[in-house]
């Protein structure tokens, strides 16, 4: 059993792998703010964030399902989960945007499934990311290379939230779509850290201090 204080959320995972300093600021320092995309991509979660069941050709779908798992410290909740008449159980991520294989939502689907499998005591080989801007599916095998990668990404997530340090900035191309670019402001912090291990700027120091 993990503390209160060492539980993983599962959207922590998709957080940290995208920017760990993203993560830090949201799940560290609470730091929160919206963009077109963000903003985009609630609407998207509209019809999955309410809790619901429906059923299908057989097969019953729960919306917005709570998820958790004690042996591995996490706590999240499933867009939907199939479950199908015969024993199989699928989890589906929405995302907005278009159909492209994207790790950090494979990582976070994975642990969704491992969260399952510990819950319902099944296996859960596969699951989907729905992409509602092209309104395509595209199928995630849950093999044993993401499995490790997940649980080594919880592991660093654990450690990060322990540590409570803010990385800095990563400052390439993720950065302009990220919600947090004003907050973090990567450009300034970037060429401030440039500027003190600047060879020039240490050879400027050390004439200064010869004088
Ligand atoms: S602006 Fe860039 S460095 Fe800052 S949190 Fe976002 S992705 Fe990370």
């Amino acid at each position: 059993m993990f503390a209160e204080e060492d539980i993983v959320l599962i959207s922590a995972i998709e957080h940290y792998s995208y920017c760990p300093r993203q993560f830090a600021l949201m799940h560290v320092e609470q730091t929160f703010e919206d963009n077109s995309l963000t903003l985009s991509g609630n609407r998207v979660h509209e019809n999955v964030d309410r809790a619901h069941v429906l059923r299908h050709e057989g097969v019953r779908v729960e919306y917005a399902l709570p998820l958790w798992s004690d042996r591995l410290g996490l706590s999240g909740r499933a867009d939907a989960v199939e479950l199908h008449g015969d024993g199989t159980v699928w989890p589906v991520e929405s995302k907005r945007g278009h159909r492209r294989p994207k790790k950090h939502d494979d990582l976070q689907l994975c642990a969704q499934a491992l969260c399952l499998e510990e819950m319902l005591d099944v296996t859960v080989p596969r699951g989907s990311i729905y992409y509602h801007s092209s309104r395509r599916w595209r199928e995630v095998l849950l093999s044993e290379p993401l499995r490790n990668e997940t649980l080594a990404s919880i592991d660093a997530i654990r450690g990060a939230m322990r540590s409570g340090v803010v990385p800095p900035p990563v400052n390439d191309v993720r950065c302009p779509k990220c919600s947090l670019i004003e907050v973090c402001q990567p450009e300034l912090i970037s060429s401030a850290r440039v500027s003190t291990v600047n060879p020039a700027n240490l050879e400027g120091d050390k004439g200064g201090g010869d004088a």
